[in-house]
């Protein structure tokens, strides 16, 4: 089969390229550096069907990131058919370096000239002719974004395919013409590929190809110390870089034509001077991250309360159930109540309610149906309490956590999460991380798992370890319902009305603890230089409504995929680990396999709050953020199960009106509130899902994996004990302190003693 690579800067629109060609639904982020792996797919609109390969976005063929090793390996090992170059029309100049290093490489190549819409709108215009008369490939305009052109681009890259090329340079009208020449001559006489690519990466001292080809070394060496140049001297690669931006600026830049212009700022400019103002940066970051919690998950976003709006109660629509409780009077009434009942719910919270409505009436006629078909009573017990009570509460919170990332892709596609990059940098610099670390960071907000995997675009390795190791500090959108259950029932508690502000307060310390890890780490065991940050600011845009669709559909799926498998077997087995004891045979909640595990752990949890000192109904904590492990949702998953049996089973007093199932967990073991906030710090911090750590297995260097687990685990049962006990008894913070400013003298000494 014809295989073609996309190759280009970041940012030139690669992967939205490579989803309207294969119909695929691959991440489109409106910062550099989203793709960092290799991804395949089928185009079959040609004669023949092609696949096409997404190469990760780079500035040059030199090996000094991954995602450069990555492409340029790919282009001359696996020798695609052709080469679609995609440039960013906007940026000519910049995007087509790129383009005079592929062209030298033996291959055929074909240039789409993208974003062309801009362009238009710009008033600007290019003479695609007479640039491919110039550059001697074929160049074709296309808009990925509105699908124009790439037709055309495929017809044209599929006839190059066909034929074969030899590599050029625009090399060959400068001073080093000569010896390229001549290089490139003894390559060829060693049977080397692509001799001319090879000849001026080692002319460049490119490293790989020192090694690669040691032989011929000598004889570039040889002439270098005949060379003489005045403005470069011997710094070969500088002179080779500034010959190709001299001849594309020579032979290529007339062939666009700017509309003239004032010299008035663009409006990504105007709008940078606030959103990345020295001053008001990073106070705006935090409003708009504030924001993007206060839409997902405050129960009272407009401050409704404050209105003197009457309840649904007071309006009188409400009546008086068969069990005692208010219900709204007919069906019209249940949905409005998703939206208002004395305050106006925020659209996270309106979603999660109207998901809460319509599982709790499918799953009740579920059961009913199984109970009037006269199944036996373990079956309605799996049924009932084991399966829905355990997906019920993950279902609800499927739209919630998906506005989440409806928020957080705007961020990104907007070219916001750009700008928070650099904002960030000027900050964290001192302390050791550049502000590109942030970008995989802030995704952790979503999931970690692209997370940990955009790393790759991190040079310095150990700075890539600790961005790896603190990602899951942030929380994740899975970790979202533990976050609003667990924090809805603390505010209950202390009489807040909703959990909104402990939420809040609880990503903030999830980034501090980051922040501190990263500290630490950096004076520690991760020591090193940080890289520096060269990333530019794309410019602003509205974030496409049809990426936007395809990116959030990919993201829906994925979670009901998750809660009907992983979940679901998860939530069987605990129903049964909780429903039968050793003998295999039913046995009473206290009595089960899975509250003698929980309770064999419980005293390594007491410093936490969460161990001995709850009632002996308190080992469902430590057995939830266990169950937390396989997947993050499965902690509610698991208090529903539980909750639905201790109900039924042991306690049916305490199914009070209203209560969730984590208030039902608290009456049921005596849990503080101190306790349930350190509950929630735990399982933000600890150990992530399965699917995390594999992920950072495969990220992490293999002797710092084992350590990074530790890691985890040291961490959250620090920062734990820490906000458990400080909540608990104020006056611990003076010995918190103490502990913390020997442990801080003890660096610094030690690394005094080190450093010499
Ligand atoms: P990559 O880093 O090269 O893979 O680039 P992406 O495909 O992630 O696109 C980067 C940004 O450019 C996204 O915000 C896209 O929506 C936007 N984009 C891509 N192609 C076009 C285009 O033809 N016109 C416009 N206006 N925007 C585009
Ligand atoms: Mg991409």
């Amino acid at each position: 089969m014809l295989r073609f690579a996309l190759a280009g800067n970041p940012n030139s629109g690669k992967t939205t390229l490579f989803n309207c060609l294969t119909g695929s639904t691959a991440h489109v982020g409106n910062w550099p550096g989203v793709t960092v792996d290799k991804r395949e797919g089928l185009y079959k609109k040609c004669k023949e069907p092609i696949s096409i390969v997404d190469l990760p976005g780079i500035y040059s063929l030199s090996p000094y990131s991954p995602e450069e090793v990555i492409s340029r390996n790919y282009i001359l090992d696996e020798k695609p058919d052709c080469v679609i170059n995609i440039v960013d029309v906007t940026n000519l100049e910049r995007n087509l370096y790129l383009t005079t290093q592929v062209m030298e490489i033996d291959v055929p190549v074909v240039i789409a000239l993208n974003m062309s819409d801009v362009l238009k709108k710009n008033g600007d215009k290019i003479d695609e002719k007479e640039l491919e008369k110039r550059l001697g490939v074929p160049v074709v305009v296309i808009s990925a974004l509105k699908n124009e052109g790439l037709d055309e681009l495929m017809e044209r890259a599929y006839e190059a395919s066909k034929k074969k090329r030899i590599g050029k340079t625009v090399l060959e009208e400068s001073e080093l013409a000569h010896v390229i020449g001549d290089v490139k001559i003894a390559l060829e006489g060693q049977g080397v590929e692509n001799p001319l690519f090879h000849a001026i990466k080692l002319i460049e001292n490119d490293e790989i190809e020192r090694t690669m080809h040691a032989e011929t070394v000598k004889m570039v060496e040889a002439f270098k110390k005949t060379f003489k140049n005045d403005l470069f001297g011997v710094d070969f690669e500088a002179l080779i870089a500034d010959a190709r931006y001299k001849y594309i600026c020579k032979h290529y830049s007339s062939t666009l034509t700017k509309k003239i212009k004032g010299i008035t700022d663009t409006r990504s400019d105007k709008i940078d001077r606030v959103l990345t103002n020295k001053w008001a940066g990073i106070p705006l970051f935090l409003v708009i991250l504030f924001t993007i919690f206060h839409l997902t998950f405050s129960e009272d976003f407009l401050w409704s309360s404050y209105w003197g709006l009457p309840s649904l109660e007071a309006l009188g629509v409400m009546v008086e159930g068969a069990e005692g409780e208010l219900e709204p009077v007919n069906f019209g009434i249940a949905l409005f109540s998703c939206l208002y009942d004395g305050v106006i719910y925020s659209p996270g919270v309106v979603l999660f309610n109207l998901m809460d409505l319509l599982t709790s009436t499918v799953f009740g006629w579920l059961t009913e149906g199984i109970a009037s078909l006269g199944a036996s009573e373990w079956a309605i017990s799996l049924i009932g309490d084991g399966v829905l009570g355990g997906l019920a509460g993950v279902l609800s919170f499927v739209p919630q956590i998906i506005m989440l990332l409806l928020l957080l892709s705007i961020l990104e596609d907007t070219g916001y999460m750009a700008r928070v990059a650099f904002i960030l940098d000027r900050i964290f610099r001192k302390f050791g991380v550049s502000g590109r670390a942030f970008i995989p960071m802030i995704m952790g907000f979503g999931c970690s798992i692209p997370a940990m995997v955009n790393t790759r675009t991190l040079l310095d390795e150990r700075e890539r370890t600790l961005t790896i190791r603190t990602i899951p500090f942030f929380s994740c959108g899975a970790k979202l319902p533990i976050l609003v259950a667990v924090a809805g029932a603390v505010g209950n508690m202390l009489g807040l009305g909703d959990g909104a502000w402990i939420s809040y307060a609880m990503y903030v310390v999830g980034m501090a603890l980051a922040v501190i890890s990263i500290i630490v780490m950096r004076s520690t065991t991760q020591r090193g230089e940080v890289a520096p940050f060269i990333m530019e600011l794309p410019a602003y845009r509205l974030p496409s409504g049809k990426a936007l669709m395809i990116h959030l559909w990919d993201k829906t799926k994925h979670y009901i995929e998750k809660v009907f498998t992983i979940i679901l077997a998860s939530t069987i087995i605990v129903w049964f680990a909780s429903s039968y004891g050793w003998d295999w045979r039913p046995a009473e909640i206290q009595e089960s396999i899975l509250a003698s595990l929980g309770q064999f752990l419980q005293p390594l949890f007491t410093p936490l709050g969460f161990g001995s000192q709850l009632n002996e109904f308190g080992w469902v904590f430590v057995v939830a953020a266990i169950t937390g492990l396989i997947a993050k949702e499965e902690v509610i998953a698991t208090f529903g199960t539980l909750s639905a049996l201790f109900t039924t089973v042991v306690a049916p007093e305490l199914a009070v009106e209203g209560a969730t199932d984590v208030m039902l967990m608290t009456i049921g073991t005596g849990i503080t509130w101190q306790a349930l906030v350190a509950f929630i710090i735990f399982n933000m911090t600890t150990i992530p899902c399965f699917a995390a750590v594999a992920a950072a297995r495969g990220e992490i260097n293999k002797g710092k994996f084992k350590w990074t687990i530790l890691f985890w685990v040291v961490a959250s049962y620090i920062a734990t004990s820490f906000v458990y006990t400080v909540l608990s008894w104020w006056w611990t913070a003076f010995i918190w302190a103490a502990v913390i400013a020997l442990v801080t003298l003890g660096i610094v000494i030690w690394n005094k003693k080190f450093a010499k």
